[in-house]
This record gives structure tokens, C-alpha cells and sequence, in this order.
């Protein structure tokens, strides 16, 4: 398919909901039947699948390219290594993972053996967006691979290049029955969400995220739900101002400022407002080219996804300039190329929507203060964000806000980077997401963790009916000791 082709592109596919049957029911069979699969069998699924991708890098480069022109340095960082990061780490660490994991008796407990086993819940359902089509698709699915799950993947509509390479992948590597890609937008979301899986891994936003809920919640489907929001970043007056306005241009430009875990808004502290301003014009200046026509044809800098978001976000930023909010760089916007010049806005009213909906786009509004805790109290005031970016020298400020700001994640001097940490949850809290992902985290997501206890000596058989005086006071001690 052509840039522009997929650019235009609103149609899904048509979802046959029959063969979509077929494939779950096949899966279920499949599942029953390969619960037991060692940590052999898995490891080579995914050592199939990373030496698919690895073997078809130009046709994933070509696929993200023709959906929003993505620089190809940004297709490696953000799309390719994150995926082959994922599938190393589970293979390195995949036979640690599974190992049952012995527990102590506790008081109660003595005479019994105690462990976890971590077993595969089954059937799972990944439902994946568009702005990291790849990524966001690989990811969860090389974690519910790792332990043992059957899989139904269904990519964004929106990215429909890299949703038929996804497709062509999986059917390379992996049978029918142990992964199935359904392309298609609602409606086929609609008709997977109809099956009962047992674990739905939904990736998107929390409007949608509502729904996913509301229909895994009718099966009782375990779910996570990795969301977005309005993820906020406080620069402080201690903060390096330089390295702050690189860090946030680079994290709110990649991608077009499509990120879920974008710099969101910036509250910047009224002593370094003009040095951080005059910072991040030299950025884009230096990232994009210093006149609007370099930017425009910058190689560096992607595309919208498409018009609609094209026209919501420049809806978005009439109304704020409507409102008094004032342009700090140069505008351009085209709708045929679906650009969006990088844009720095400041002074916008509270009750626009650039500072009322999560702005995925390449609009950074920024909002001075004189007393943190006003930012504390603006920023809870919305729901819990995905991210929370803190910039500042001061060690006593960073422990305060860390404390007095919930959020999924948070990044102290930069941002984006939480994401690639393999050894920590990725996820978010409340109107941000439901559950972890990544390494360990994800593998924990679409696993069961089963406890097995092998008795041995019966200390809870002396407490058995009847209850002569002696168990009686036995009952009492319970109390005191065995909690
Ligand atoms: P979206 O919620 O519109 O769509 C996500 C998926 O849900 C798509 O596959 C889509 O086909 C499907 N879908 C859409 N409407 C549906 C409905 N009514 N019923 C069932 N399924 C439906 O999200 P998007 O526009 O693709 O992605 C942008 C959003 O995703 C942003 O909010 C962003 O912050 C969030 N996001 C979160 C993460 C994360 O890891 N937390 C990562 C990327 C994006």
C-alpha cells in the first residue's frame, strides 16, 4: 500500500466472525493440550519469531515508513530494538521465570511445603494502537508467549501496513492454533471480546480501555490495560535548563509527540521560564531546521497518523490561540501532508482542551509557576497520569513530588527512557492503565500463579472436632501465634 493510501485509509476489514470462532476454539483445544510445555518448546517459539523479525527488518522499515512516515532511526529505536530487547531478555531469563518458587512455612504452615508455579492462563486476547504499531503488538505478545498462552492479536486499523506485516509474520513462525492475527478495527475487537478468554491484554486509550473492561469483566477475564493520559513534567529552578529543553523536545517530537508516555504539558518554574523557552526554540531549531519549510521537509520528523487526529488537534490549538494562549514558534499546518510544525504554546486557559484531553501530538503547552504546591494541586486534581517527568537538582523537591504526586511511572531528569528498563514494571495507575508489562512483569501478566501445598505433617488436624478443652485453648493460641 502507498503512504497516501494508508494515510486515507478508514475502512477496516471485513471480520468474519465464523473463522474468528474457529481460531478461538482451536486455540482453546490447543491450550488444554500444551499447558504442560516446557521452557524447550517456548524458547524456540520465540527464537523462531526473533529470527522472523530479524530476517524481514526492509519490510517492517517500509510497512512503518508507508503508515506516517516514520524516520527510519526512530522505526530502529522505537519499533525494532524495544521488540528485540523483550524477546532476548525472556529468552535469557525465561527458565528462572518459570521455576517454581519455594516459600517458608509460616507458623501455621509448619509441616507443609509451599510453592508457586507460574502456569499459563490460556487463551489470551492482545489488542493493540497504532502509534507504536510494532511495539505495541510484539511486546505483549512475546510475554504471553514466554508463558506458555495461546494467542488472538488484533492490530490497530490505523496502521494497516505494519498490521499486514504483523500478520504475514506471525503466520510464518507460528501455527493457527498457538497465534492468530485478526486485522480489523471495532467491529473485530467487538466480535473477540464476544469470546471468553482468559486474559485480555488491551493497549489503547481509557475511553476504549472502559469498555475492553467492561466486556472481559462479562467472561471474568483477568485484564491489563495499559492506557494514556495527560502525563505532566515539572521543571524546577534548579533544574539544568538546557539539558531539560533537549530532553523534552526530544520525548515530545518522536513520533510526532504520538506517545503515550509523551511529555504531555510542561509546568516550568517562573525563574527559568524565558531560559527554557529560548532553549527549546534552539532544539527544534537544531532537531527540525531553523526555517518552517526545512521543518517541513525534515526526514527527522514524522507525520499525524491521519486526518482525523489531524483536525482534532488543530482544532485543539485554534482554540487555545482563540482563547489567548501565545505561539512561541512558528506555525504550518497541512492537512495533505498531514504535518503539524512542532509548537510551543503558553498562557492557555484551564478549560481548553489542549489542557483538558491527553494532546498526542506535537503541541507542548507550557504553564508557569512561582509555588510548587499549586503544581501539585493542579496536577491531582486530574485523573493519575501514565508518567510523571521531574526536573530538578534539588533532592528535597524530587522527594516531595514523588511523594505528593501518584503516577504509573516517573522519570527524574528525562524522560521516555523508564520504558526501555527491562527490569522494571511499565504501567500505569487508575485512568492510566490496570497491570504491568514487560520482562518479568509481563511474563507475571499472562501467568497464573498457582500455589501448591504439599502437607506432610498434620498440625491442623489437632485442631478437628470435638472440641475438647484442649483444643479449645489450642483455638486461642492460634490467635497469637499463627497470624
Ligand atoms: P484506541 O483506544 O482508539 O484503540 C486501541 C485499539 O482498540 C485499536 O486496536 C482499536 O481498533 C480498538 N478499538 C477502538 N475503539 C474500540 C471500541 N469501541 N471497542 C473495542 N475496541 C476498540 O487507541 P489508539 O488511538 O490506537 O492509541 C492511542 C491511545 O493509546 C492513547 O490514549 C495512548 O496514550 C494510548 N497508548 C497507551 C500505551 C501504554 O503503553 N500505556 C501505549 C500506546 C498508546
Amino acid at each position: 500500500m502507498s503512504s497516501n493510501a494508508a494515510i486515507e485509509a478508514t475502512s477496516a476489514p471485513v471480520i468474519n466472525r465464523e473463522a474468528v470462532r474457529a481460531s478461538f476454539d482451536a486455540q482453546v483445544a490447543r491450550a488444554g493440550a500444551t499447558r504442560g510445555d516446557g521452557a524447550k518448546t517456548r524458547l524456540q517459539r520465540l527464537e523462531r519469531l526473533e529470527a522472523a523479525i530479524l530476517s524481514s527488518v526492509d519490510a517492517l522499515h517500509d510497512a512503518c515508513a508507508a503508515d506516517f512516515r516514520k524516520p527510519k532511526t526512530e522505526i530502529e529505536l522505537s519499533e525494532i530494538a524495544p521488540v528485540i530487547g523483550e524477546l532476548r531478555f525472556a529468552r535469557k531469563n525465561l527458565k528462572r521465570w518459570m521455576k517454581p518458587r519455594r516459600v517458608r512455612p509460616t507458623l501455621m504452615m509448619l509441616g507443609n511445603r509451599g510453592e508457586i508455579r507460574y502456569e499459563p492462563k490460556g487463551v489470551a486476547l492482545v489488542i493493540s494502537p497504532w502509534n507504536y504499531a510494532f511495539n505495541l503488538s510484539m511486546g505483549p505478545l512475546v510475554s504471553a508467549v514466554a508463558a506458555g498462552n495461546s494467542v488472538m492479536l488484533k492490530p490497530s486499523e490505523f496502521t494497516p501496513n505494519v498490521a499486514e506485516y504483523i500478520s504475514g509474520l506471525v503466520g510464518s513462525v507460528f501455527d493457527d492454533s498457538e497465534v492468530a492475527v485478526i486485522e480489523g478495527g471495532i467491529e473485530a475487537s467487538q466480535v473477540l471480546l464476544d469470546l471468553p478468554f482468559d486474559h485480555v491484554f488491551f493497549t489503547g486509550s481509557p475511553q476504549v480501555g472502559r469498555i475492553v473492561a467492561a466486556a472481559a469483566s462479562r467472561h471474568l477475564a483477568s485484564i491489563t490495560l495499559e492506557l494514556g493520559g495527560k502525563s505532566p513534567t515539572i521543571i524546577d529552578r534548579t533544574a539544568d535548563v538546557t539539558k531539560a529543553a533537549r530532553r523534552i523536545a526530544w520525548g515530545k517530537f518522536i513520533n510526532n509527540g504520538q506517545t503515550c508516555i509523551a511529555p504531555d504539558h510542561a509546568y516550568v518554574d517562573d525563574a527559568v521560564f524565558g531560559d527554557f523557552v529560548s532553549e527549546f526554540q534552539k532544539c527544534i531549531d537544531e532537531f527540525y531546521g531553523q526555517s518552517i519549510d526545512a521543518r517541513a521537509s525534515s526526514r527527522h520528523y514524522c507525520r499525524i497518523v491521519n486526518r482525523k487526529h489531524f483536525q482534532r488537534l488543530s482544532s485543539l490549538v485554534d482554540e487555545a490561540v482563540n482563547a489567548g494562549a501565545r505561539r512561541l514558534t512558528l506555525d504550518r499546518r497541512d492537512e495533505d501532508e498531514l504535518f503539524m510544525a512542532p509548537t510551543l504554546l503558553e498562557n492557555i486557559p484551564r478549560d481548553c482542551g489542549l489542557m483538558q484531553e491527553e494532546i498526542f501530538g506535537p503541541v507542548l503547552p507550557l504553564i508557569r509557576f512561582t509555588d510548587l504546591a499549586d503544581v501539585v494541586t493542579d496536577v491531582n486534581t486530574r485523573p493519575k497520569p501514565l508518567a510523571l517527568y521531574i526536573y530538578s537538582k534539588n533532592r528535597e523537591t524530587t522527594a516531595r513530588l514523588l511523594r505528593e504526586i501518584p503516577s504509573g511511572d516517573a522519570v527524574v531528569n528525562h524522560n521516555l527512557i523508564h520504558f526501555l528498563h527491562k527490569r522494571l514494571p511499565f504501567g500505569g495507575i487508575g485512568n492510566s492503565g490496570i497491570g504491568k508489562s514487560h520482562g518479568y512483569h509481563g511474563f507475571l501478566a499472562f501467568s497464573h500463579e498457582r500455589s501448591v501445598v504439599t502437607n506432610h505433617v498434620g498440625l491442623v488436624d489437632r485442631l478437628f472436632p470435638p472440641y475438647a478443652p484442649a483444643v479449645e485453648r489450642m483455638a486461642l493460641w492460634a490467635r497469637r501465634f499463627f497470624a
